[in-house]
This record gives structure tokens, sequence and C-alpha cells, in this order.
């Protein structure tokens, strides 16, 4: 038997059908912005595998990071031992971080990371005596990861709630953010969010957003005032801030971190995706001295969350080195770069009868159709193409590698737009 057909036998791949797999291509290699085929086909990616190999792959940096910690030590207990990988990371981290941020917890996903920061949430105003401030807010249309809680304060439809109603908590929703980046702030946009933090707040332990761009659940941009409204309501009301910076985190949206478009800070932030350059699984929670203080007042007297591979020296090291590249501050020329070039070559897009929408923000170009795409026929004709797009429902997006060139960055536009043709 082949190796696709085990795979399609065999084996679960995100989202997908066991009766009915999507199709699937076997990767030899990848190197820079290819990804190169057993078939022999090389493909331009445009997706920096979810988010995540800001830098290309197999970069020089990177691999000897990773060389160089594999022959120290790969895994330690982080339970009384700690580790250089580990202290350098959340020393680069909290560097990085908007202003407040004080305390690392290291996890293993982006989706335990918004675990650990939605229990830190609800630790923290038990441990202050208020256990009634237990909900979450959040707006529509957000992703937040597969987990429970996770997905509890996912978007309510496409998060599938309804087939999980009897075991999800059920949180608070305010209607997604509708003014776009770049237009004029409505008032009107805000509005419901308050009325819910009037009538809620001494329910509400925090309030979960992706800033600046809503990704999974619908690669939405929205204005940073929302961002910025967000924050003065959790002041005014008491309810912590959660910003889930996993995908936007790392320069993606043409900041640092999406919450720079809006100039605040959070009380708990989650990073993950782009944090190893897309070698390994690795995520972090930060957050305030006083959410930490706060979490460690009274019983249990300790933060409640330990994963077995809590701090990986491998994915620490490779990480650190991939902060250190980031540090070098090219990507804001990169993805002031292909914001240019998106904008000149992906809005004609916009001109096709099925597209309702071209939004482009840094290194994020998408294009949204009236129809849900046909993601099996659409990836074969970018395969065909020689490029890697992965649609889904009716969204045809790309943020790839910040390396990508002009030339490339073309190849990945002209596949969209002639897919959708
Ligand atoms: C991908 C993502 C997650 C989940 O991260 P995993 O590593 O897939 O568990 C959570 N929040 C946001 C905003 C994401 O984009």
């Amino acid at each position: 038997m082949s190796n696709i057909e085990f795979d399609k036998r065999h084996i679960w791949h995100p989202y997908t059908s066991s009766v009915n797999p999507l199709p699937c291509y076997e990767v030899a290699g990848a190197q820079g912005v290819n990804i190169q085929l057993t078939s022999g086909e090389t493909l331009i990616d445009g997706m920096s595998s979810w988010w995540a190999a800001i830098h290309g792959y197999n970069h020089p940096r990177l691999n000897q990071a990773a060389h160089e910690q594999v022959d120290k030590f790969s895994h330690v207990m982080f339970g009384g031992l700690t580790h250089e990988p580990a202290v350098n990371v959340c020393r680069q981290l909290l560097d990085m971080a908007p202003a407040g941020m004080e305390r690392v917890f290291l996890a293993d996903s982006g989706s335990v990371s918004v675990e650990v920061a939605l229990k830190m949430a609800l630790q923290y105003w038990a441990c202050q005596g208020r256990p009634d401030k237990h909900k979450i807010v959040t707006p529509r249309n957000g992703y937040h990861g597969d987990t429970f809680a996770a997905m509890s304060v996912c978007d309510p439809v496409n998060g599938m709630h309804s087939l999980f109603s009897g075991v999800l908590t059920k949180q608070l929703f305010a209607p997604a953010p509708q003014t776009r980046f770049g237009q004029t702030f409505s008032e009107d946009d805000i509005l419901p969010l308050e009325e819910l933090f009037a009538s809620h707040h001494h329910e509400m332990a925090a309030l979960i957003i992706e800033p600046v761009v809503q990704g999974a659940g619908g690669m939405r941009i929205y204005h940073p005032e929302y961002l910025r409204r967000c924050r003065q309501l959790c002041d005014n009301y008491d309810v912590l801030l959660i910003c889930d910076e996993i995908a936007t985190g790392f320069g993606r949206t043409g900041k640092l971190f999406g919450v720079d478009h809006a100039q605040i800070s959070p009380d708990i932030m989650c990073v993950g995706k782009a944090l190893t350059g897309g070698y390994m699984t690795l995520a972090a929670t930060m957050c305030t001295e006083d959410v930490a203080l706060g979490v460690c007042q009274g019983e249990p007297g300790v933060f409640m969350h330990g994963p077995t591979y809590m701090g990986n020296p491998l994915a620490c090291a490779v990480a650190s080195a991939s902060l250190a590249l980031v540090s070098e501050n090219h990507w804001q020329q990169q993805t002031r770069d292909i914001e240019t070039q998106l904008k000149a070559e992906l809005l004609r897009c916009a001109q096709l009868e099925q597209v309702k929408e071209v939004r482009i923000l840094g290194a994020i170009g998408v294009v949204e159709t009236h129809q849900p795409v046909d993601v099996a026929r659409l990836q074969r004709s970018f395969v065909k193409n020689g490029v890697w797009i992965r649609p889904f429902n009716k969204l045809v997006y790309i943020m790839p590698p910040y390396i990508i060139q002009p030339d490339e960055l073309s190849q990945l536009t002209s596949a969209i737009y002639h897919a959708l043709k």
C-alpha cells in the first residue's frame, strides 16, 4: 500500500471525513517558501503552514538551534527544573510583549494556552471571593481552538455548538465587530457589547478577543477602535481582557502584535503558531503581575495547570532563535511590501462575479466568495499551478512566509484570480 493509500484509509487529518477524505499530497521536503511533493511538483507556500512558518522552511538558524539543543538534552520535566532555552524564550517574549506582561506560562499548543488563559481568569475571580464572575464574553466569528473551553468561546455557528450543546459551557456572545479596518468607526458597533457589560458584568470573568483580525472564524479584519473600547469596558466593569494573538502575533498584521494597532495592553495574552517559526508546537500565556498575584491568593494558592511537556527545551530553543530573527525587524518592511503587492494584485478579484469582498492587512490577503467553494477542485487547481493554498468554506486566503519574493507572491495572487474566474 502506498503512503497516500495508507493515509487515506487510516489517518485523520484536520477537519476531514474518514468516509470521504479530501485529496492529500505527500511532502518530500520544504525549503524557503517552497514545499516539494514526492510526486515531483514544487509548490509556493501561501499558508505558512497555518500562520506559523514566517521565516520559511528549513531556516539555517532555526535548524542550528534545534541541532545544538538536541545534542544537549531534548526534554526534562518542568516541575522543579528549569533551563536556559525556557528562560531565554520567556525573557524575549516579555521584552516584546505589550506593557504590563510580567509572567509566562509555557503551553504545548494554542488551544492549551487558551484553556490556561480562561482558567487563570476564572481562578482569579474565585480567589478574589467573586466566584459569581465565571462567564466569558466574546464577539461572534471568533476562533480560539478546538478543546472544550476554547470551543465554548468560538463562534457558536462555525464552532458547531449545537452538536455539543449538552456539554459546552454557555458563554456570553456579542455581535462580531462590523466596522472594517480603515473605515470610520461607527459608535453603533460597540453598543451591543456595552449593553452586555452593563447587564452582565457581575457574572463576567473575562472578555476574550482576537485583536484586529478574526482568523479561522471568518478572516474578518475590524477597526482597532473596537479593541480600544473593549479595554475601556473591561476597566470600567472589572472584567479581565484576554487577547488571543495566536494568529496575529509576531508581525503578521504589519504590527508586532494586533493590540499594537490599538495601543492597548491586555491582562492576559496568548501566543502560539509563529512562536517557533513553524518548527514544532509551543504556545504561551502571558499575564500581568496583578493577575499572577490574584490567581495565587487564597486556596489553592497555586495555578492549577502543568502539561507533561511544559517548557520543552527543543521547542524553546527554536522559539528563541525565531524570536531573535523577529527582533531583527525585517518583518516590518517585508509585511509592508507584501501588503502593497496584495493590494495591487488581489483587489482585482473583487470584480469577479462570485466574489463578495477582498480584505487585506499586513501579510494577510482574503478573498470571500458568495457561495462555499469546492475545496477539492480549487486545491487541485492550485497544485496544478504550483501553489499551496488551502481554502475553507467561503474563504480563499493567503498569509505567506515573510521572506516571499514579489514574483512568488504574484504566482499566489494570480492562481487565486484564475481559480475563481
Ligand atoms: C490556531 C488558533 C488557536 C488554536 O491553536 P492550536 O495550536 O491549533 O491549538 C487559538 N486561537 C487562535 C486565534 C488561532 O488562530
